[in-house]
């Protein structure tokens, strides 16, 4: 019998998005074959690079991963940018298909007065940083200088935020958490941290499990106008009673933490949209905050706010932006600037309505920088179908001329990292994190994991 020649795909991006695509189609179309690209010698995206340390229970996903990339059909290259080393054209010319899932790597502004100031950072650098990303490990804050920290935005990463800045450094001490980041906290004066968001409590976008943690954390007093989570909960039955998380999570809101012995203290503000960096006379440094006080508008389900023009000004050292991730565009391929997104139709990118021949997105990239692993998992799985059914009907895919990518790094110069040598990069780190009594210690600059090759 004639052995058709395999489906070959290369995947940009090594996070979620990529591995769990490449997994369903590994199984539903065997005869494939998968190049994938990350700009980092190091897989699994926001897994490794964003999931807060103390949540080790999340990182079990990597196993998944793991096994994916164990599989013969199946090539990581790492350390490779594509849009840099590669471009889009080349890829083009060297595989049937490409997967875009290289996810979000910008954040968004607040756009206002003042955000340059030293003390004020976004979520994602600072999570970068206590997560050894090697493009925020430099990163500086003047976390020894105040006891106040704002954190702009209420969601999951706001709160991850608000736990590493108020938890016990010796919590945190047997956690992956960079050595760097942990002697960093160790001085750290912080004691209040301030959780704003520009709508009320029912808006709130983080959920029960981490609002759990927060009210659980020791030594840690829970802040916030309990009169009026009690006013807008009751004014919002009607959509609360309807929506089993939303209610148990608003119950949680509603009960608070009870008075603790505590010298620390975290506190969710609502109504608050910052206006303005104030800063120190004399110094580039941040001094505070000023927020326009909003008030909320529309049916209970869309509720917008709007200004009062109104003003309220908060001391603070330290700013931290957590509202929202950003996907960039790369070059030869369609973006939806508003939207924030590649234009697809369930994985397929379409350009103008018309779907481009072996193009697919899947992830953040495809959906916008929401949800997490679990539903960027099923959003997965919706690409890697959407391609089967393509390669069932016989639609058409790229029309490559060349055969191996790797003779293109090699003029360049360019040394990928296979998924093996990932694995010698992780023993290293698991030797490390041994003499520290913690998981793993990771490298965070790419010559330390190059060398260990
Ligand atoms: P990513 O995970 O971002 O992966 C994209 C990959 O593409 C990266 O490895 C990047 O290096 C690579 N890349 C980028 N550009 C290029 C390029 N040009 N060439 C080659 N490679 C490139 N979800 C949970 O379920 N639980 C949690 O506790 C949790 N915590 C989170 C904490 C934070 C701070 C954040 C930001 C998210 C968290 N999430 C969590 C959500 C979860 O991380 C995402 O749903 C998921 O990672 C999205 O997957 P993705 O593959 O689309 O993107």
């Amino acid at each position: 019998t004639k052995v058709s020649a395999p489906f070959r795909l290369a995947i940009v991006g090594s996070g979620p998005a990529g591995f769990y695509t490449a997994h369903r189609l590994l199984k539903e179309w065997p005869n494939t074959t998968i190049d994938m690209f990350d700009s980092l010698p190091v897989p699994h995206g926001l897994v490794r690079f964003g999931v807060a340390p103390d949540h080790p229970e999340v990182k079990n996903v990597m196993s998944t991963f793991d096994r994916v990339a164990e599989d013969d059909r199946f090539r990581f290259l790492g350390n490779v940018t594509i849009g840099k080393n590669i471009s889009i054209k080349e890829l083009q010319n060297n595989f049937d298909a490409i997967l875009l899932s290289y996810g979000a790597s910008e954040d968004r502004k607040m756009g206002i007065l003042g955000e340059d100031t030293y003390g004020v950072e976004s979520a994602r650098s600072f999570v970068g940083w206590y997560n050894g990303h090697p493009n925020y490990r430099n990163l500086q804050l003047p976390l020894d200088d105040t006891d106040t920290a704002v954190v702009v935005g209420q969601g999951n990463v706001a709160l991850d935020i608000a736990r590493i800045l108020l938890s016990p450094i010796d919590q945190l001490r047997k956690t992956d958490i960079t050595e760097y980041a942990l002697e960093t906290l160790s001085k750290s004066r912080i004691k209040h941290v301030h959780v704003v968001g520009r709508r009320g409590p029912v808006q709130v976008s983080f959920t029960s499990k981490e609002l759990r943690e927060q009210m659980a954390l020791p030594g840690v007093q829970f802040n916030a106008d309990m009169d009026y989570i009690k006013k807008e909960i009751a004014e919002s039955q009607a959509i609360i009673s309807k929506n089993r998380p939303l209610k148990r999570l608003m119950s949680l809101l509603e009960k608070g933490s009870p008075t603790k012995q505590a010298d620390k203290s975290w506190t969710a503000q609502f109504l608050r949209s910052p206006v303005e960096v104030l800063k120190r006379a004399d110094e580039n440094r941040v001094k505070g905050i000023k927020y326009e006080i909003n008030r909320l508008e529309g049916p209970l389900d869309q509720r917008k706010a709007v200004g009062t023009g109104e003003h309220e000004s908060q001391e603070c050292g330290v700013i931290l932006t957590s509202i929202g991730y950003k996907s960039v565009p790369i070059e030869g391929i369609p973006f939806d600037t508003r939207q924030g997104r590649v234009p697809n139709k369930f994985g397929k990118i379409v350009q103008d309505d018309k779907e481009l021949d072996g193009m697919y997105t899947s992830g953040w990239l495809k959906r916008g920088p929401t949800g997490v692993i679990v539903s960027t998992m099923t959003d997965a799985y919706e690409t890697a179908d959407t391609i089967v059914d393509d390669l069932k009907n016989g639609k058409p895919m790229l029309k490559p001329t060349h055969d191996d990518i790797t003779e293109l790094l090699r003029e360049r110069h360019v040394q990928s990292v296979s998924y093996k040598d990932w694995k010698k990069i992780e023993a290293a780190e698991f030797d490390m994190g041994k003499k520290l009594g913690k998981p793993r210690e990771k490298f965070s600059n790419v010559q330390d994991m190059l060398a260990v090759l």
